[in-house]
């Protein structure tokens, strides 16, 4: 049983002064494994302060010094791997492959970002001023469930990079991950208050962080409803803010893609990460003439899935985060069929051999107008929309046709015929013939999608400031 009450501020672990306690449930066993102390506004201003004396310090380093960090940072996460997979697995549901793989990543963004820093000029000349990038100040890194050490870590490496203290509020439903990821980051033995990591409810916690004038910058991953609260409340302090928020992706198979190559790529990009990804293509957009082909393809496959405790590494769909979750996702597939589309494959029913945990069978829906909630919605759960197009304008039209734009999937055997049509997405990232990420490209939305671009150069530039200095010649 986990017992986590403490919150860590200033470089150890203390006792948070809230006393809201959550219990913690296992999402494929339905068993209660932790209790969590939520932190309180008064410990998010203790956070912030204690990263305010780190900034003092921070503003002095040299690069050296920053990738100094970085690499022991890397380190220490590394060391933790497995345990950050085990936990990802017990606490979210992770699959073993994707938590395998996030535990990877997250100390691998830390190399990233000293490899990124060590190339980035922090000077440059404007005719006869200096052009000098300083650290903003203070950074807030707020994260959601569904993504916790991942987020968290690839938001931290660019914020140290750049010189930037940090509070880091995780979600309220991980509290064993960002145990144990604190317990890690605390092992790279860094200056007091540069790293500040609590738990605590957006309106308690989120709210002092967003208002605060002793933050500078806010990097935000979650919602475009809270997204929004965010950018409304940190306007008063003008801190820079970046939004990372909901999406509700394309995937398109165009008349000459290849189908033994793209739909089990579309079914990767629809149900990766239990289908609780905001860069899930949920909507497959598929050429008239080819539907029923594709249909009873993704009908194959997705019947095929295996579906179960996370725990196996041959799991492909675990359950949901939580019952919320479950009871989410299952009114939409609700919804779906009472709007009118046609069922392919999975339903409202949890799986035959699975009693218990919040397991919702994928599914798939055909005859999907973009009209639909299932075709509007972000789900965030394992359901994905087909819908049908005449034309190559016309699926532009259609994927277009959302006020999200974080992520497209383009299938082709002509390349540069996918990489036109991808110039027309508004997206901010548009994968070809892939569904694997380029993890130092810029990462961000378009529309609601969110604000600003994270990862490589691009995040990096993100917690930095240009002051110019002109010199008299
Ligand atoms: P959420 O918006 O409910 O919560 C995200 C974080 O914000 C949590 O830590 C929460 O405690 C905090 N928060 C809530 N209210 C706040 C407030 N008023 N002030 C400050 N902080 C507040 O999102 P979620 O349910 O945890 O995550 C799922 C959502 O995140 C989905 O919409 C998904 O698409 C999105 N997401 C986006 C990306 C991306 O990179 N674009 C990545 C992962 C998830």
């Amino acid at each position: 049983m986990w017992n986590i009450h403490q919150a860590y501020i200033d470089g150890a672990f203390v006792p948070v002064q809230g006393s809201e306690v959550l219990d913690v449930v296992d999402p494929t066993t339905e068993e209660v494994i932790g209790r969590a102390t939520m932190g309180h506004r008064e410990d998010a201003k203790r956070a912030i302060a204690a990263a305010g004396r780190a900034q003092s310090f921070m503003r002095g380093t040299a690069k050296a010094d920053r990738i100094d960090m970085l690499r022991r940072l890397q380190a220490a996460v590394l060391a933790r791997s497995d345990q950050l997979r085990d936990v990802t697995i017990e606490e979210y549901g992770g699959p073993w492959a994707r938590a395998q793989w996030v535990s990877r990543y997250a100390s691998e963004c830390f190399a990233g970002a000293a490899q990124t820093l060590e190339e980035f000029p922090l000077t440059h000349a404007v005719g006869s001023a200096q052009v000098v990038l300083q650290p903003v100040g203070v950074a807030a890194l707020i994260a959601p469930w569904n993504s916790a050490v991942g987020t968290i870590c690839s938001k931290l490496a660019s914020a140290l990079a750049a010189g930037c203290a940090t509070v880091i509020k995780p979600s309220e439903l991980s509290p064993i991950q960002t145990q144990v990821l604190a317990e890690a980051l605390h092992d790279a033995d860094l200056p007091p208050g540069v790293i500040n990591i609590l738990l605590g409810r957006g309106t308690d916690v989120g709210d002092e962080i967003s208002t605060s004038p002793g933050v500078a910058r806010i990097s935000f991953t979650g919602s475009t409803a809270t997204g929004k609260l965010i950018a409304r409340a940190a306007v008063d302090t003008m801190k820079r803010v970046s939004l990372s928020l909901s999406g509700k992706s394309a995937s398109i198979v165009l008349d000459d893609a290849d189908l033994d190559l793209a739909v089990p790529q579309a079914i990767a990009a629809a149900f990766m990460n239990n289908g609780q990804a905001c860069v899930a293509g949920t909507r497959l957009l598929v050429p008239r003439a080819r539907a029923q082909d594709i249909i009873e393809g993704v009908r194959g496959g997705v019947a095929a899935m295996r579906v179960g405790d996370p725990r196996d590494p041959a799991t492909e769909v675990g359950p949901l985060a939580s019952r919320a979750q479950f009871d989410r996702v299952r009114r939409f597939i609700r919804r779906g069929l009472e709007q009118g589309a046609t069922l392919v494959v999975g339903g409202e029913s949890r799986p035959e051999h699975l009693a218990r945990g919040f397991f919702v069978r994928p599914t798939v829906f055909a005859d999907v107008r973009h009209d639909m909630d299932i075709a509007r919605e972000e789900i965030f759960g394992p359901v994905l929309s087909i819908l049908a197009y005449e034309d190559e304008a016309e699926a532009i039209r259609i994927a277009n046709d959302s006020v999200y734009g974080l992520q497209a999937y383009v299938f082709s055997s002509e390349p540069e015929r996918a990489r036109r049509l991808a110039l027309q997405l508004e997206a901010g990232t548009v994968l070809i013939n892939r569904t694997q990420p380029e993890l130092l490209a810029p990462f961000g939305g378009v529309k609601q999608s969110g604000i600003g671009r994270e990862f490589g150069a691009a995040g990096l530039a993100s917690y930095l400031e240009s002051k110019t200095i002109g010199l008299r010649a």
